[in-house]
């Protein structure tokens, strides 16, 4: 178990507040994102449409706005979601999110006071990342 520390409750509760944002009229499950990138919180909340797969998670709208800011690095993010216990980044935002930094921090709260941190790497182990297209065999 990763141990908490106040950087990571401090960066929970700017994921909190962006929580306050989430629009998420069909499935009234609200998501809070918040990114620390160069210095700076990147936040961000799931935002839904009548078309369902046109969603978009809180994790990769913290992500666009980091990246628009220019910070591609990731060092940490925090996510909070309305279960009773932590919530997780879907396997998408996993995915995303290792782009910017697989080992980033990753916490993680729901409705409950518990919290829950991890690294990405243990999230989402053995990520396809960069480094794969780098490796073009160049056999087409
Ligand atoms: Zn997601």
């Amino acid at each position: 178990m990763t141990e908490i520390t106040k950087a990571d409750l401090a960066l929970l509760a700017f994921a909190r507040e962006a929580q306050e944002k989430a629009y998420a009229p069909y499935s009234d499950f609200r998501v809070g994102a918040a990114i620390f990138a160069g210095g700076e919180i990147y936040q961000g909340c799931n935002v839904e449409n009548a078309a369902y797969g046109s969603t978009i998670c809180a994790e990769r709208g913290a992500a666009m706005a980091a990246v628009l800011a220019g910070n591609t690095f990731f060092d940490a993010i925090a996510v909070v979601g309305d279960s009773q216990d932590p919530t997780v980044p879907c396997g998408c935002c996993r995915q995303f999110l290792a782009e910017f930094n697989p080992e980033m921090r990753v916490v993680m709260g729901g409705a409950e006071d518990a919290v829950r941190a991890s690294s990405l790497e243990d999230l989402l182990p053995d990520a396809f990342v960069r480094g794969f297209l780098d490796q073009d065999s160049g056999a087409k």
